[in-house]
């Protein structure tokens, strides 16, 4: 069996994945486009405010006619928001306005309606006021042709606002990686069924499908397979017709029946060992060319298997930031295997890092109360209280 190192594999991973899930483009609807990524600068098309509006409900009136208070004059007219308003404000008068409804020429002031007295034909302002004030003008937001927003911004409930605020329908964003999951074992079924003897429930295929979601791919379909080598080549071509990537979990290593490996192997994949620990066995395939990539099915390995491999190809191709490796002091002494890279399963505490239960692969409900994957190198075998590591944010 041929081995690996995780920087070799990962690699390799790139090479076949990078191609395959290279940016595209496509338009959404600005009603659908949350947590994508925009694809193109968008520019506004009109000005916003798009028409000269009161800030306040109030009197329209001309600056200088409320320049000494208090001054009584007569309200010429009302308008509301939504009203197209008079065309000018006959001089001397006020107009009696609520917010967002359009200023007419001739005013360039809004009084509050708090600092006003009136009767249906009558307004006395109480406090004098500048020209502008109360005024929202038109473009002070945005100019007709601005930036709004450039490439590469992820959208969000902001970022919708402004473009349903110009009225745009629909923006370009990059197209999500299409994946599909395929988990494999004769002994799996889905949660709400009850368990036979010999049989667990199938956790892998949720924890890809939704760390998927997490890292911007788009989940065309998750589907289980047995170990009969039929029925999983058919679910496999069945995945890469709609498929830019398929990921499997399960069938990897060295038993007897290891339907992934079996079927892939003939087509031409790589199967062997990783040196690192959790997710050693590893395959790495192309069908009806779409890249496969084979974790092992153990939870904890399929996971970080993910993270290591999956994750930074995925978060690149969908636009998303990269993840950011740190580095922090150990809370507590810990000790790796020789010639294995180590993803131990850790937490973050206030300014340090320290493990959570033990290496072991199957173990999910420590993998729940981790936060961080701690990068021990292959060959380090022990380390102290106190010494730095690379820790990964899950
Ligand atoms: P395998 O890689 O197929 O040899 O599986 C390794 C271990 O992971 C076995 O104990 C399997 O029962 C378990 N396993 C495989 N697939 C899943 C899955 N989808 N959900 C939970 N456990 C799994
Ligand atoms: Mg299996």
């Amino acid at each position: 069996m041929t081995s690996r190192s995780v920087d070799e594999h990962a690699r390799r991973v790139r090479a076949l994945l990078a191609p395959a899930l290279a940016h595209r483009t496509e338009l959404v609807a600005v009603t659908a486009a949350l947590g994508r990524v925009l694809a193109g600068d968008v520019h506004s098309p009109l000005d916003l405010p798009p028409f000269r509006n009161s800030q306040m409900d109030g009197f329209a009136v001309a600056a200088a006619s409320v320049r000494t208070a208090p001054v009584t004059m007569p309200v010429a007219e009302t308008v509301a928001a939504g009203d197209a308003g008079p065309a000018h404000l006959p001089p001397g008068t006020a107009v009696r306005i609520m917010t967002g409804a359009p200023v007419p020429d001739g005013a360039d002031a809004v009084v509050p309606v708090e600092d006003t007295e009136s009767t249906t034909d009558e307004v006395t302002v109480r406090v004098a006021r500048g020209a502008g004030e109360y005024v929202r003008d038109r473009g002070s937001d945005v100019h007709a042709g601005d930036l709004l927003l450039a490439a590469g911004a992820r959208l969000t409930a902001r970022h919708l606002s402004m473009f349903a605020a110009v009225g745009l329908v629909e923006v370009p964003v990059l197209r999500r990686p299409r994946v599909a999951v395929i988990t494999t074992g004769a002994e799996l079924v889905e949660a709400g069924r009850a368990l036979e003897p010999g049989q667990i429930y199938d956790s892998n295929g949720i924890a890809l499908s939704a760390s998927l979601e997490a890292n911007g791919a788009e989940v065309s379909s998750v589907d289980r397979s047995t170990d009969d080598v039929d029925l999983f080549r058919e679910i496999l071509h069945r995945a890469t017709a709609s498929a830019d990537l398929v990921i499997t979990s399960g069938g990897v290593s060295m038993g007897e029946f290891e339907v992934v490996r079996e079927v892939l192997t003939p087509l031409g994949g790589w199967f062997g060992h990783v040196a690192m620990q959790p997710g050693g066995p590893q395959g790495l395939a192309e069908v009806d060319g779409v890249p496969v990539l084979n974790f092992p099915g153990n939870p904890v390995s399929t996971l970080v298997s993910f993270e290591v491999f999956a994750r930074p190809e995925l978060r690149r191709a969908a636009g998303l930031v990269p993840i950011e490796v740190e580095r922090l002091p150990l809370e507590v002494p810990l000790t790796s295997v020789p010639g294995k890279r180590q993803f131990l399963r850790g937490r973050r505490l206030a300014g340090s890092v320290t493990l959570e239960s033990g290496p072991g692969s199957h173990l999910v409900a420590a993998l729940a109360r981790a936060d961080v994957l701690i990068d021990v190198p292959e060959d380090v075998t022990a380390m102290e209280p106190g010494d730095d590591v690379r820790v990964w944010p899950l």
